[in-house]
């Protein structure tokens, strides 16, 4: 154990199992130093988790080193190199304003990545600061941590620390660095990098046989290993999109570099939750052909998922073209599969019938018809089959034939109803919600920010006090556009 009265006395353990990996695909790097650090936020249910307290006990080392001020003793960070198809373009990435701090284990012998974000210039910058602006820092913040709530996998927050400096996006923002945590960084563009360097299939293979040790132990085992880590890669992506797709999430920038292998929500750039239902719903300002709109999620992993796939040929037996393309098919059938199930227990149904499918695209059609609100509709419904909620006489049709389905599922309508509210979310990140607390954060107020984080843990409650994160925007409110914040 460190020396509790002084966090930064003694070693930090972390370790850096990936620098055994070749060079070219990690390069050693400090992070910047920035003047005046002090903490924005602190995540402390996390810290517990992870078992760091005991080193990050007090504010001033919080600050000091989730910064990147002051380097603990036993760190040496690395940026990692990825490649990565953006907008459907390769191009050649890396952490250009990242570090990866170190390895963590956890007391339950998980191992974690800790990366700072906003840390300084890397060689992988480009024309880039290498830093990052308070606003975008919080969002992620709230947002990931969210999803946790949600039960999403995704990367998670740790802490927010203001740095003291002011960075440049088209106007001057406080800048701020985020630690982020993820089982690892590890991207589609990561083997895309890989690919590339002097070892190509080589290199391949080493990251490959890594990925497996460290995240899918399993796979080890099959006859054919790198095909079983395709398989369980894109077995983890079909279930992850279809969670996006059931709480209206919009990721709003599914380049391959910023697809975790592991599949974690990864990169909370120009992401945000749908207010109205819509399927072609996109937000992200630079997305303008709708490439990456809600309902064209699934056909964006899976062509990311065929980049990947493409660097594990060499690796395949010789009918691997075919055993590669099998798989890839096989995730439009497990994306669909994942989705009517969660639909349907959004609806309350314990088990699907043939019917069902269009049961719910009916009252998806019904959503868009009527403009309705995502989360509200499917905790309106809950409402209604208590007597406690009536609709425009629009959804009649489709209530009925809904209502009589459900009877004939034999329970009670009122334990379909709390069956119902256990999965739909009350509370969600709204985007003017976000908006309106990152005003008030910009502006020195963190008070609001810390609110609708509270009401975000616990987003199947309808409480009084979480009344005020559950109202979907008055017109006025709504936020139509959001920005990557790069
Ligand atoms: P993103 O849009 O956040 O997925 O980032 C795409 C690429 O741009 C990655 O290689 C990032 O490291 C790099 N990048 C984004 N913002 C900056 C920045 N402010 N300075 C340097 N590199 C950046
Ligand atoms: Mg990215």
């Amino acid at each position: 154990m460190p020396d509790v009265s002084d966090g930064r006395s003694s070693d930090w353990p972390f370790s850096y199992t990936y620098t055994q990996l070749p060079a070219e695909l990690w390069v050693r790097i400090d992070p910047e130093p920035v003047p005046a650090p002090t903490l924005a936020v602190w995540n402390d249910a996390l810290a517990e988790a992870l078992g760091i307290d005991p080193w990050a006990a007090d504010e001033h080392t919080r600050a000091a080193v989730f910064s990147g001020r002051h380097l603990p003793p036993g760190a040496a960070p690395i940026a990692q190199a990825y490649a990565g198809h953006q907008f459907g373009h390769f191009n050649l990435l890396g952490d250009g304003r990242v570090v990866l701090l170190g390895e963590w284990l956890t007391p339950s012998g998980k191992r974690v990545d800790i990366q700072l974000k906003g840390s300084g210039r890397t060689p992988f910058s480009r024309r880039g600061d290498g830093r990052a602006a308070l606003g975008p820092m919080l969002r992620e913040f709230l947002v990931s941590e969210g999803m946790v709530s949600l039960g999403i996998p995704t990367t998670r927050s740790l802490a927010v620390v203001r740095t003291g400096e002011t960075v440049w996006r088209e106007r001057a923002h406080p800048g701020a660095v985020l630690t982020r945590v993820a089982q690892s960084h590890i991207r589609v563009g990561t083997f895309e990098w890989a690919a590339r360097t002097e070892g190509r299939a080589e290199t391949v293979r080493q990251l490959a046989d890594y990925v497996i040790q460290r995240h899918f132990p399993d796979v080890a085992n099959a006859s054919t290993p790198y095909l079983a880590l395709l398989q369980a890669v894109i077995a983890r992506q079909a279930e992850l999109v279809s969670q996006w797709l059931q709480v209206g999430f919009v990721h709003g920038v599914m380049n391959s570099d910023n697809m975790s292998i592991v599949g974690e929500t990864l990169d909370y750039g120009p992401c945000a939750f749908m207010d109205v239902y819509h399927p072609e719903t996109v937000f992200s300002s630079i997305d303008t052909g709708g490439r990456y709109a809600y309902a064209n999620q699934p056909t964006m992993a899976v062509w990311n998922l065929a980049r990947f796939a493409e660097t594990l040929l060499p690796l395949l037996p010789p009918d691997g073209k075919e055993t590669a393309q099998a798989a890839l098919a096989a995730f439009n059938e497990q994306i669909q599969t994942h989705w009517l199930q969660g639909m349907g227990r959004k609806l309350g149904l314990r088990s699907l019938q043939v019917d069902d499918t269009t049961l719910i695209h009916d009252l998806l059609a019904e959503m868009a018809a009527q403009q309705a609100d995502f989360t509200l509709t499917f905790r309106l419904l809950a409402h209604w089959l208590r007597g406690s909620a009536v609709f425009d006489p629009a959804w009649e049709g489709w209530l009925t034939r809904w209502r009589q389905r459900l009877v004939q599922q034999g329970e009670p309508l009122e334990a379909v109803a709390a069956a119902m509210d256990a999965v739909n979310p009350a509370v969600i990140p709204r985007n003017h919600h976000v908006e309106q607390v990152l005003i008030a954060a910009e502006s020195g107020d963190l008070g609001p920010l810390y609110a609708l984080w509270r009401a975000l843990q616990k987003p199947f409650e309808e409480t009084p006090e979480n009344a005020r994160w559950r109202q979907p925007p008055k017109p006025h409110e709504r936020v139509t556009q959001t920005f990557c914040g790069t």
